[in-house]
């Protein structure tokens, strides 16, 4: 990244601080997890592993879900499904996150 002003700075939260971050959250039914393991490959932000053929969020410290819908969009069963968006702490406002959408594929 750029050199930020000192504006920009204060404006702008961390994104892999958890003090100015909370990460999104999905959800997994194990009863449709086939644990083909394609989602664990398609999460741009490195949030999901596989724990005894099953998808797993990683546990906080190490998740930074984006809640872009990526998992939820490719899971050929249906098992993944969004949970709770990134929030932001502190003093940063949050304008609108919008209801999820799966992206297109
Ligand atoms: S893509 Fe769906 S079926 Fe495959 S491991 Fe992930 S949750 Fe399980
Ligand atoms: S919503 Fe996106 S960032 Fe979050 S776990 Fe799924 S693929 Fe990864």
């Amino acid at each position: 990244m750029g050199k930020m002003t000192f504006l920009e700075k204060i404006r702008i939260p961390t994104y892999n601080d958890p003090k100015q971050v909370t990460p999104g959250e999905v959800d997994f039914d194990d009863r449709k997890c086939t644990g083909c393991g394609i989602c664990v490959e398609v999460c741009p932000a490195d949030s999901l592993m596989m724990e005894d053929t099953k998808a797993r969020m990683r546990p906080p410290g190490e998740n930074q879900c984006v809640f872009c819908g990526c998992c939820t969009a490719i899971c050929p069963s249906g098992a993944v499904s969004m949970k709770s968006p990134f929030k932001y702490t502190l003093f940063f406002k949050l304008i609108d996150h919008g209801e999820p959408k799966p992206p297109r594929l």
